[in-house]
């Protein structure tokens, strides 16, 4: 798969200087028009392992604008993997342009009510599924098992500078596991929820932290791993894709002045929240945070289309 480099890009603000902080964006969101930068992460070993097992079809699980999907059926694509995405909710036609264009990469799209989506992590559900696509490798809605979490371990690699912080926004809490597990001494990771009533995140990050020190076998070992991360549960606007006016005027303003799109559904609230923590002077003086810019800015009917 091909991906741009991203860039590390320092944004100014006079209330920066006030708090004695350096702000730098990692520009994950430039590594490719429409894959979410995090979403390749998540997924590389995940297909590495489904063609050690030899799978030929990749199973996975999202909403309908689900970024995961769309990366999913990219890589799929690409990849020469069958896939099949278990939507949550009904179909709506015409589909929306992520949908479209999953379906356009060859995704199988299969519709479950949402009393039956919340049970996808059950044996029978699963078996019922298995039964009907045939035995597919798995991987969990958002990418989030230890695989998700050994790619997201690389993220930070490629930040080419000291910093203190680093910050990115959550959903399943697998990039902030990767993150966490890969940062240095005095190093913290900072996760903002964009789920209401997310304060489960903490513990599925630890689970996935800890699955994946037992799957590469470190986890009886003296193992040097301090909890070095930190969620601000109280960022998500009502909940997921909700947004209101002082969230829409923060981010047209951000992009007038920064020339960085961000949005309402992610980006637009990881910003928001590290502009309110450097207001309330959270971050130590003299410190570096680096904010990880996932994307998430969809796709367009041009590209669904294209
Ligand atoms: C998927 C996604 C996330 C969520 O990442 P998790 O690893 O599930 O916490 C965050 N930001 C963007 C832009 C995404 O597309």
């Amino acid at each position: 798969m091909e991906f741009n480099h991203s860039p590390l890009q320092e944004i100014h603000e006079s209330f920066f200087d006030d708090a004695g902080v350096k702000v730098f964006v990692k520009r994950l969101d430039l590594m490719h028009p429409y894959i979410s930068g995090n979403k390749w992460f998540k997924l590389k070993y995940n297909i590495k392992e489904a063609k050690t097992q030899n799978k030929d079809t990749i199973l996975t699980f999202g909403g309908a604008y689900s970024n995961h999907i769309l990366a999913t059926a990219a890589v799929g694509k690409e990849y020469g993997l069958r896939t099949i995405g278990i939507i949550r909710g009904e179909q709506h036609l015409p589909l929306n342009p992520m949908l479209a264009f999953a379906k356009k990469c060859g995704m199988g799209l299969h519709y479950t009510d949402r009393k039956h989506y919340r049970k996808k992590e059950d044996s029978h559900f699963i078996q019922r599924l298995k039964n009907r696509y045939g035995n597919f490798y798995l991987i969990p809605e958002g990418g989030a098992n230890y695989l998700g979490v050994k790619g997201s371990m690389e993220i930070i690699k490629e930040i080419e500078i000291p910093f203190d912080y680093i910050a990115c926004d959550c959903g399943t809490g697998t990039t902030i596991a990767g993150i966490s597990l890969s940062l240095n001494n005095g190093q913290e990771a900072i996760g903002i929820p964009v789920l209401k009533g997310a304060e489960f995140l903490h513990p599925k990050a630890i689970d996935l932290i800890n699955d994946y020190k037992t799957f590469e076998g470190t986890i009886n070992e003296k193992s040097s791993y301090n909890e070095n991360f930190k969620l601000f549960y109280d960022y998500h606007f009502g909940g997921y894709a909700k947004s209101n006016a002082t969230l829409e005027i923060f981010i047209q303003e951000f992009q007038t002045k920064h020339k960085i799109p961000i949005e309402p559904v992610f980006s637009g609230k990881l910003f928001y929240a590290i502009y309110d923590l450097i207001k309330q002077e959270y971050f130590k003086r003299g410190s570096t945070i680096v904010i990880l810019h996932s994307g998430g800015l969809g796709i367009n009917q041009q590209q669904s289309t294209s």
